[in-house]
C-alpha cells in the first residue's frame, strides 16, 4: 500500500482500513482485470478527455493511482474528482488498453452501493432523471432540447433547438420524437422495468442513495405490480 500522492491529503481522519475495504471492493469487481495494463505516461488519455479540459481532472491519475494501489489517493478520487468524469470513454484510446473511464464506472458503483455522502451529494441534482429513467425507462426526448430547459448544456443547444424538425426526422424511432410519446410507455414495459429494478437490487441502491425518490418509486411500482399479482416485498433480489 502506498501513501497519497498529495502532500496535503484530505480525509486523513478516515481510517485506512475503510479506504482499503472500499479499494478491495473495486478490485473484486469482475471488470477490474480488463481496465489496467501499465501506463506509459504518454498523456493520450488526458488529451482525449473532455473533463480534463474543464476540470482539475486526469484519467492518467486514475490509471496510475489504481495500479499503485494508493488507497489514500483512491479515497480522495472516490469522493471528489471521479464525479467530474462524463463517462464518454474517449480515454480508451490508450495505447496500453487501459480504461480509466471503466475504472471510474466501478468506483462510482462502489460509492453508490456503500451510500457514501459524496455520492449522495453528487447525484442529488439527478433525482428527477433517476425517477424518469426508473419509471419509464427513458429520459431525454428531442423536444426537450431547449436552451431554457437545459441551460447547462451550453450554447450548442440553441443551434439544435433551432433545427429541431430536421433532428427529429434524422432520429428513426418515432417514440423518441416528443416527451409525450417517449414517456408514454406500455404497461407491460413498465411492469418488466419495475421487476428488473427490484430483482437486480437497483431499488435497494436507490433507497441507500435517496430515500425520497425510493418512497415515490415504490409507491408507483407497488400499485402496478399489485394489479398484476406481485407483492414488491416478496419479490426476491437475485444478486
Ligand atoms: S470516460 Fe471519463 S476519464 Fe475517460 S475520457 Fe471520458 S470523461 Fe475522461
Ligand atoms: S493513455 Fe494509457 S498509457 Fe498513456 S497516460 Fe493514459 S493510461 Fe497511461
Amino acid at each position: 500500500m502506498m501513501g497519497s500522492i498529495y502532500a496535503d491529503a484530505k480525509y486523513q481522519d478516515v481510517p485506512v482500513e475503510e479506504k482499503e475495504r472500499l479499494f478491495q471492493e473495486v478490485k473484486a469487481d469482475m471488470r477490474w482485470h480488463t481496465t489496467l495494463y501499465g501506463c506509459y505516461e504518454c498523456g493520450i488519455c488526458v488529451a482525449s478527455c473532455p473533463s480534463a479540459r474543464f476540470y482539475d481532472f486526469s484519467p492518467r491519475v486514475y490509471a496510475q493511482v489504481m495500479a499503485r494501489e494508493d488507497v489514500h489517493t483512491f479515497y480522495e478520487l472516490l469522493n471528489d474528482s471521479m464525479w467530474d468524469c462524463s463517462q464518454c470513454f474517449s480515454c480508451t484510446r490508450c495505447p496500453r488498453q487501459n480504461n480509466p473511464g471503466g475504472i471510474i464506472t466501478i468506483m462510482r458503483e462502489v460509492a453508490v452501493k456503500n451510500g457514501l455522502q459524496s455520492a449522495k451529494t453528487a447525484l442529488q441534482a439527478y433525482s428527477r432523471i433517476i425517477y424518469k429513467v426508473m419509471s419509464t425507462g427513458t429520459q431525454v426526448a428531442p423536444d426537450m432540447l431547449q436552451p431554457d430547459f437545459f441551460p447547462d448544456w451550453g450554447p450548442d443547444v440553441v443551434k439544435v433547438s433551432e433545427n429541431l424538425d430536421s433532428w427529429r426526422r434524422a432520429i428513426p424511432p418515432e417514440t423518441l420524437h416528443t416527451t409525450e410519446l417517449a414517456w408514454d410507455v406500455s404497461e407491460q414495459t413498465q411492469l418488466e422495468l419495475y421487476l428488473i429494478w427490484k430483482l437486480s437490487g437497483n431499488l435497494d441502491i436507490i433507497e441507500t442513495l435517496d430515500e425520497g425518490i425510493f418512497m415515490i418509486l415504490s409507491e408507483v411500482m407497488e400499485e402496478l405490480l399489485e394489479e398484476h399479482g406481485y407483492d414488491l416485498d416478496e419479490v426476491e433480489v437475485i444478486i
